[in-house]
């Protein structure tokens, strides 16, 4: 994708939060759409506007691909792919290079998006990769924002799920709620974090003045 297909719209984050069904937080690009436009997968920076690091950049969005792959976790798909990457050598290689390629594009994503460096995370990339799978959601959304040919165990959990989902078919009608409200930030949250943010101090005291100033006028 485009820098400019990446970059997400309100009407993006909108989608997102509906797909959760809560507030999208701290996307700064969209990793894959589907062929109507739809986000697939969110992008998160590797550092939260919180400050925390935050290792997994891609999130499934689309709930027809995440129930899709939920449904081969639970058939136990991950405890069949954890004992072949114990003894297949190739398998093993193709998952340290999908590590390696993680990290290289969210070290790019962190630059790109003015979060810089994160050394918290250093080496570590998402879903317990290379040695073992962890969750099958990462390596899909790994595999749909890369490509094929980048993650093997996404592409072949692509593969998989064919009989659901396919990149060359949309399926977004009626996978979501369209009608009821866009899910909102949690106002106790947001008035937590304000209070904590001393740009809000600042524009609060900034406000206050103002105030008193255009009383002390009248
Ligand atoms: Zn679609």
């Amino acid at each position: 994708m485009t820098q400019e297909q990446r970059t997400p719209s309100q009407e993006d984050l909108d989608t997102v939060s509906r797909q959760l069904g809560r507030p999208a937080r701290d996307i700064v690009e969209i990793g894959a759409r589907c062929v109507c436009g739809n986000p697939l997968v969110a992008t998160t920076a590797p550092r939260l506007s919180s400050g925390i690091p935050f290792p997994t950049t891609y999130y499934l969005t689309h709930p027809v691909i995440t129930s899709a792959v939920s449904r081969l976790e639970a058939a136990g798909e991950m405890v069949t792919m954890n004992e072949r990457l114990e003894t297949d050598q190739e398998l093993q290689a193709a998952q340290l290079a999908a590590h390696q390629q993680y990290i290289a594009v969210r070290d790019a994503i962190g630059l790109r998006s003015g979060v810089g460096a994160v050394p918290e995370i250093e080496g570590v990339s998402a879903g317990a990769m290379p040695a073992r799978v962890k969750c099958l959601h990462v390596m899909v959304g790994h595999s749909l924002a890369a490509g094929p040919g980048v993650n093997a165990l996404g592409d072949e959990t692509l593969g998989k799920i064919s009989q659901w989902w396919t990149a060359k078919v949309c399926a977004c009608a009626g996978a979501w709620d369209t009608e009821s409200p866009v899910p909102e930030q949690d106002r106790s949250r947001h008035v937590r974090t304000q209070a904590g943010d001393p740009e809000a101090k600042r524009r609060e005291r900034a406000a206050k003045r103002a105030a008193k100033e255009a009383q002390q006028q009248q």
